[in-house]
């Protein structure tokens, strides 16, 4: 598909923010380089291979999240924090071999900044609380080097709550003491608290006690599809009532069904139920999942905007989708 100049011209006056995609996890593993240009060939580009600077700047972006995935197998409760570490260490000596292209980036004004000087920025976040090892002071460290969000949950329980989905789920269970000191922390550092893969009463505990917006970095919504992987209309109310944000993510299996049009429906089930200040884009790219073939890398981005002007939202909320609620958030935080 070839873009239409009107979301080519979005692009460039709205660069998008996408909320989550694991990249740095292939880069701390196999050395991938986030300033060449893959063509990943199938079946490989079902693992990763999605994200780099090249196709970023011609898909119109402007930023991107890193997520910084641990895994803590079989209850792995050491190693997990330099996990992290050295994901945010593969990103420094990228940025160190061509600093021109690619700039680490903390504020919307630092990335109004980087964007206009013609770089990409990267934002960091952290995927699962489990990578502090039960230290809050850990996430001063990982503040100070540029985090700006984390989520509490990934696929295990960890020491602040249980999982939407995985080992040591337990769907009765909110957030723990220790989960609600943790969004104190957050909230005290400016790290974005991120709801992604938290249990419903997790999710909600989280909300009520939110002072700040907090995100939904990369899901889909069950009032598009049903899907243990999705959110119902009360998260949704419940992180639009705090200004938050919630990424929708690019991959099928969650959506209901392959192309653009699974990926418009389940934004404008959010603009339908929460309104224009909450969809934003959290596609997922390189984590583990085969995106929807038409947003397979950032490429095909402003085959998106063009699908949703055409199902009638109009350019200044598109721009919000792209950008705005990304920005007003990191402001917000
Ligand atoms: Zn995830």
């Amino acid at each position: 598909m070839t873009a239409s100049d009107e979301a080519l011209a979005l692009h460039r006056e709205a660069p998008a923010i996408d909320f989550h995609a694991d990249t740095l996890m292939w880069s701390r593993w196999v050395g991938y380089d986030v300033h060449k240009h893959h063509e990943p060939p199938l079946p490989l580009n079902a693992l990763g291979g999605h994200v780099d600077v090249p196709r970023m700047r011609e898909g119109g972006m402007g930023a991107q999240f890193f997520g910084l995935v641990s895994l803590p197998f079989m209850g792995r409760t050491r190693g997990l924090a330099r996990a992290v570490h050295e994901q945010i260490d593969a990103l420094d000596a990228a940025l160190l071999r061509d600093p021109a292209g690619l700039q680490l980036v903390k504020t919307a004004d630092e990335l109004d900044a980087c964007n206009k000087a013609g770089a990409m920025g990267a934002l960091l976040g952290i995927e699962g609380a489990h990578a502090l090892e039960g230290d809050l002071d850990t996430l001063d460290a990982f503040a100070k080097r540029g985090v700006r969000y984390l989520g509490l949950l990934h696929f295990s329980a960890n020491e602040a709550g249980c999982p939407a989905y995985g080992t040591g789920r337990r769907d009765g269970e909110g957030l723990t003491p220790w989960g609600r000191k943790l969004v104190e922390r957050c909230e005290s550092l400016g790290v974005i608290v991120d709801l992604a893969h938290i249990n419903k009463r997790g999710f909600l505990d989280a909300c009520e006690m939110a002072t700040k917006p907090p995100v939904v970095s990369h899901t889909g919504v069950l009032g598009a599809f049903e899907h243990w992987r999705n959110i119902d209309d009360e998260q949704l109310k419940a992180v639009a009532n705090k200004g938050g944000v919630i990424g929708v993510i690019f991959c099928p299996r969650f959506l209901g069904g392959d192309g653009l049009a699974p990926v418009v429906k389940h934004l404008k089930h959010i603009l339908d139920v929460v309104g224009e200040d909450a969809p934003a884009l959290g596609s997922d790219w390189d984590g583990f999942i085969v995106p929807t073939r038409p947003l397979a890398d950032p490429r095909g981005l402003p085959d998106l905007t063009d699908a949703l002007l055409q199902a009638g939202v109009a350019p200044r909320v598109v721009a919000k989708i792209l950008r705005g609620n990304a920005m007003r958030v990191l402001r917000e935080s």
